[in-house]
């Protein structure tokens, strides 16, 4: 990719002043109106009354005026598979991604990323998936019992990676092996609650972080014995018996408990709520009239198919209504979780059937408003909220003196309407500046390009 190295070698970092601007103060929910920010290389080094600025000489002036500041934002559930496709973050305001399905490319990629040699986000990077004996997506760690489950954290230790990712089939011995291994070699384990668990154990044994709301809902029912006996059937008609009761027997008492007991162990919830919409609506081809799929490889595109996706293609129109009620549900039970001062990310698992790497950030914060949060609360789930979750807050999340130079210039207000974080004028990212010329330029760059090699890596499970 000759042109991005030209964006690249266009953006070095230097000392910029973003001159006059709305600054949004995610903590308390506020705009600031006539500051200045200045960046030292990767750092943001002032920050106050736009009057009392003393500019050095030889920085680079952005106007700033009319228009909103915020802190990079996160998308803390991605999938990537190719480096190249990882600019599209960046041109997206995404200035941080965690990695949900490593591999030692993307060790690799961090590093570019890190040192400037390419364009794209921070990236915290998680272990391959650690999944039960048959494991759900090749390329996992598999986990059949206590033994291998200490062994598969042994084995990650002095890999790189900042989390082991555990998976959805795992068995109970192996998972509590796992637990008690990460927790002796202090790696963190964040992921799936496994179908063996409940969310209340996987918080007890400090999981750090759950995705998707796995077994949440399930959780809540006030109906759970009648659930797993439809469920263990292992019948199409039993599993769609079993979906559907636990929509209907949503028991807000349990569910009051469970919240607690996320909170007071501060287990982050990342609920994706944008691949859990679209696992409800692949179904309808208005949905899939997604014109961002030009960004997305033809390769992928076509294993966005719902009538060939395998967790998909055996579905009736029954089961895509229970979906698409448990989805309004997941809505509900976020709100809920909101409320009852649960910690959420937000996250959108990028990769699966449109889910689009950058621009998909902006439609979770969309969908965390419509479940009940403010757009100020949208906005922390992606700034201040992983930089809480990283134990980062005096580096990052905010637009203070100290933080990185990760910051987003936006031509409208997002605490006024959170869809104003899609009206991107300029990204700053680790001090390098991409005006909207240079952010046009990756798009237009990262538009439908083959990928050389075939990808490697999974998706998540739903
Ligand atoms: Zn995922």
């Amino acid at each position: 990719m000759v042109a991005l190295s030209l964006i690249l070698a266009a953006a070095a970092p230097r000392n910029l002043a973003i001159v006059d601007v709305n600054v949004i103060d995610v903590r308390a929910g506020a705009v600031r109106n006539h500051q200045t920010i200045l960046t030292s290389l990767d750092r943001i080094v002032w920050v106050g009354d736009a009057k009392k600025a003393r500019i050095p000489r030889g920085t680079t002036r952005i106007d700033g005026r009319g228009r909103y500041a915020i802190p990079g934002l996160w998308d803390m559930h991605a999938h990537a598979f190719d480096r190249d496709s990882m600019a599209l973050f960046t041109a997206n305001g995404v200035t941080g991604a965690r990695i949900m399905f490593g591999n030692p490319s993307h060790l690799a990629w961090r590093k570019a990323f890190d040192t400037g040699s390419a364009i794209g986000p921070r990236l915290r990077v998680g272990s391959p998936i650690i999944d039960g004996p048959q494991p759900i997506w090749p390329g996992s760690i598999t986990v059949g019992n206590a033994e291998q489950g200490r062994a598969a954290i042994e084995g990650l230790v002095g890999k790189g990676y900042d989390f082991a990712k555990v998976y959805s089939l795992l068995p109970r011995e192996g998972y509590f092996a796992i637990v008690e291994t990460a927790k002796k070699l202090g790696m963190p384990f964040e992921g799936h609650v496994p179908n063996s668990i409940d969310p209340s154990e996987a918080s007890e044994a400090g999981q750090r972080t759950i995705e998707h709301l796995t077994r949440v809902a399930w959780e809540c029912s006030g109906r759970e014995p009648e659930v797993r006996r439809f469920a263990a059937e292992n019948t199409p008609a039993g599993t769609l018996k079993a979906r559907a009761l636990v929509v209907d027997s949503y028991d807000p008492r349990r569910a009051e408990g469970l919240y607690a007991t996320f909170k007071k162990n501060e287990t982050w919830q990342c609920p994706t709520l944008t691949v859990l919409r679209a696992m409800a609506f692949l179904d309808q081809e208005a949905f899939r009239a997604d014109p961002r799929v030009k960004y997305v490889n033809p390769l992928f595109r076509a294993s966005w198919d719902p009538t060939k996706d395998f967790r998909l293609k055996a579905r009736t129109p029954e089961d895509w209504a229970v979906a698409k009620r448990a989805y309004r549900q997941s809505l509900r039970i976020v709100g809920e979780m909101h409320q009852a001062g649960v910690p959420l990310l937000a996250g959108t698992d990028c990769g699966n059937p449109f889910c689009f790497a950058g621009f998909s950030l902006h439609d979770e914060l969309g969908l965390l408003v419509q479940a009940g949060l403010s757009p100020a609360a949208a906005l922390r789930t992606a700034t201040l909220n992983p930089a809480q979750y990283l134990g980062q807050t005096s580096t990052m999340g905010t637009l203070e003196v100290g933080r990185v130079a990760d910051v987003v210039l936006l031509d409208r207000n997002p605490l006024a309407n959170i869809d104003a974080t899609q009206k991107i004028r300029v990204v700053v990212q680790r001090g390098r500046l991409f005006d909207r010329k240079a952010l046009d330029r990756i798009l237009a760059q990262t538009e439908v390009k083959p990928l050389t090699a075939p990808p490697s890596g999974g998706f998540c499970d739903h």
